[in-house]
């Protein structure tokens, strides 16, 4: 993954959260106060202006320049939580063009510094729902000889099943707590949005892959 691949993703993800703001808003109304799409929006589109002829040295330095305007431009819980996630990513990053192992290790430290902020753990109906298992299946897929683009595949898949697996769920983190069992049966905003982050990264290594047909 090199430094135009790292900013297609970051890009693709804003265009994504731009057009599911509405959706994610929606799913924080029924457990939290209607604004994690307005959130992630104003986020994303901060991050945009933020790379937008900014010369990267790094893949790690895209994302952490992506992680500290999250953190500084979104008011609610998501913002330092993305921001950390990418901050942590992009500190394990320093080259131009990092091999698949290395994403893999800097998603790990990603979750591992959200994580340490939210002090959520799996189950607790948070974006940790979508993230663990996303991992777990990116990195498998790679010891099964997959590629960036197979393994990011599995990712997107295994967040979004993360997803819908947050309905059943009781909220522990989070303004969704405050609800206790009224949480049950809505899924989760922030897991959703981390679906939609990691179904970013599946398309865009998709699309940059090498076709095994000729066109
Ligand atoms: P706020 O809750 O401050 O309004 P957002 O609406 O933008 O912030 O984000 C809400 C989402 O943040 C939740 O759906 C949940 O997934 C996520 N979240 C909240 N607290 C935590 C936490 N401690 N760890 C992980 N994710 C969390
Ligand atoms: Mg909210």
């Amino acid at each position: 993954m090199d430094i135009p691949l790292t900013r297609t993703w970051i890009t693709t993800v804003a265009t994504t959260i731009a057009e599911q703001s509405d959706y994610l808003t929606q799913l924080d109304s029924a457990i939290g106060d209607a604004d994690h799409g307005v959130n992630m929006n104003r986020g994303f589109s901060a991050v945009v202006a933020a790379l937008d002829g900014y010369e990267a040295t790094s893949v790690g330095d895209v994302l952490l320049r992506t992680g500290t305007t999250l953190v500084s431009r979104v008011g609610g819980a998501s913002g330092p939580l993305y921001g950390t996630a990418f901050r942590a990513m992009g500190k394990v990053l320093d080259g131009t063009d990092v091999d698949d192992r290395d994403v893999a290790a800097a998603l790990r430290a990603g979750l591992e510094g959200l994580q340490k902020l939210g002090a959520a753990v799996p189950g607790d109906k948070t974006i940790v729902d979508a993230y663990a298992p996303a991992l777990e299946a990116f990195d498998s897929d790679l010891d099964n000889g997959g590629t960036l683009a197979s393994a990011a595949s599995a990712a997107a898949d295994a967040a979004r099943d993360g997803m819908r697996g947050t309905t059943a769920m009781q909220a522990r983190k989070g303004r969704a707590s405050y609800l206790g069992p009224r949480s049950v049966g809505h899924q989760d905003p922030g897991a959703t949005s981390t679906w939609l982050i990691f179904r970013a990264l599946a398309e865009v290594t998709d699309r940059a892959a090498p076709s095994t047909v000729e066109a």
